[in-house]
């Protein structure tokens, strides 16, 4: 198996993926590089929709010629035809005149989505969507790395990433990742950390600890995980691009209200469980027929049965807030697993 002195570079460093996916990042370049079709693309995801995470418009804002450097070394590195840049449309107008100067006559293009819609980050959905498709998941395997863009072998990596492969290019990768901190009573900002320190040390070092009561959701505002703090205190946050904290004193009808809306208004609405799921769980709230056993019943068979990790994570706010915040004991599902 040939392989490429970058490719090893990035596998010593240890990158892992900075979007919501943590896979190595060396495996997935090495995958696109084994696959024999001459036709390559790579695609740069800016697509950034998680409510609560805005590191990438950081990164495009301040260091988009980092950005460009590590797709240009991809291109080089696969023998690929051709990059893009993904941007949701609020990027793609701030960024596009400062994007096209710094792209110069490389061979990158930039893609606008849509919508600001959250699905269409999904790597594959974003391929349909650039091919003209409708904007939805695509059943894997096959993975793109080797079924990709106009059916070709395709990297797709987050805009941090390719930030620290061109720091890694150049010796100079610390093992340091940005972080998004932001939340009631609290300014949105973006930090540079070791990845190594813990969820409680970040919140400490940014100068934001609350002075109020507060719990934290890890991750995002909307498919985050809800933590107590004496949760975060060994929590690295090497695997998460920020968190949001929400004061206890917060009204939690509409705090579960919102997330609940959120999913059945982002649903893509391909598959049965996350479409009915999600529109469902929404509707229950809505109506003041809030029953545990057919929350938990829903909230089982999203997790377990949606087509993508789209309506896995709907679950995650909603169940682990019941679980770590209210420590109530409504998802016991190994319990419920004996009625299936
Ligand atoms: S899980 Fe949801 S977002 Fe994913 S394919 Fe199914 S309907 Fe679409």
């Amino acid at each position: 198996m040939k392989t490429h002195p970058l490719i090893k570079k990035i596998e010593q460093a240890g990158l892992i993926g900075r979007g919501c996916g943590t896979f190595p990042t060396a495996k997935k370049w090495q995958a696109v590089l084994n696959e024999k079709e001459k036709e390559k693309y790579v695609i740069c995801n800016a697509s950034e929709s998680e409510p609560g995470i805005f590191k990438d418009e950081f990164i495009l804002n301040n260091y988009p010629e980092k950005v460009i450097d590590g797709i240009n070394l991809a291109i080089k590195t696969l023998g690929a035809r051709k990059g893009f840049i993904y941007l949701k449309p609020s990027y793609y107008d701030k960024f596009r005149q400062k994007l096209e100067v710094l792209i110069g006559d490389d061979k990158i293009e930039l893609f606008s989505k849509k919508l600001g819609d959250y699905i269409g980050g999904e790597e594959s959905a974003m391929i349909n969507l650039m091919e003209g498709k409708r904007e939805e998941p695509r059943l894997k395997p096959p993975f793109v790395t080797s079924i990709g863009f106009l059916n070709k072998p395709t990297l797709v990596n987050n805009c941090e990433t390719f930030y620290d492969i061109a720091l890694i290019d150049r010796g100079k990768y610390e093992h340091e990742r940005f972080f998004c901190i932001s939340g009631d009573k609290t300014l949105p900002a973006v930090f540079r950390f070791d990845e190594k320190i813990t969820v409680k040390e970040a919140i400490r070092k940014s100068g934001l600890y609350p002075d109020f009561p507060f719990f934290i959701q890890l991750g995002g505002k909307m498919s985050g995980t809800c933590l107590r703090r004496d949760q975060t205190d060994d929590l690295s946050i090497k695997y998460y691009a920020g968190l949001f904290i929400h004061s206890y004193e917060k009204d939690e009808k509409q705090l579960i209200r919102s997330w609940l809306k959120f999913f059945a208004e982002e649903s893509c609405g391909q598959c049965v469980p996350c479409r009915e799921g999600a529109y469902r769980l929404y509707n229950l709230y809505e109506s003041g027929g809030y029953d545990k056993e057919l929350f938990t019943d829903i909230l089982f068979t999203m997790e377990n049965t949606s087509l993508c990790s789209f309506g896995k994570m709907a679950t995650v706010a909603i169940s682990s807030y019941f679980k770590n915040i209210k420590q109530e004991k409504i998802l016991d599902w190994k319990e419920r697993l004996t009625c299936y």
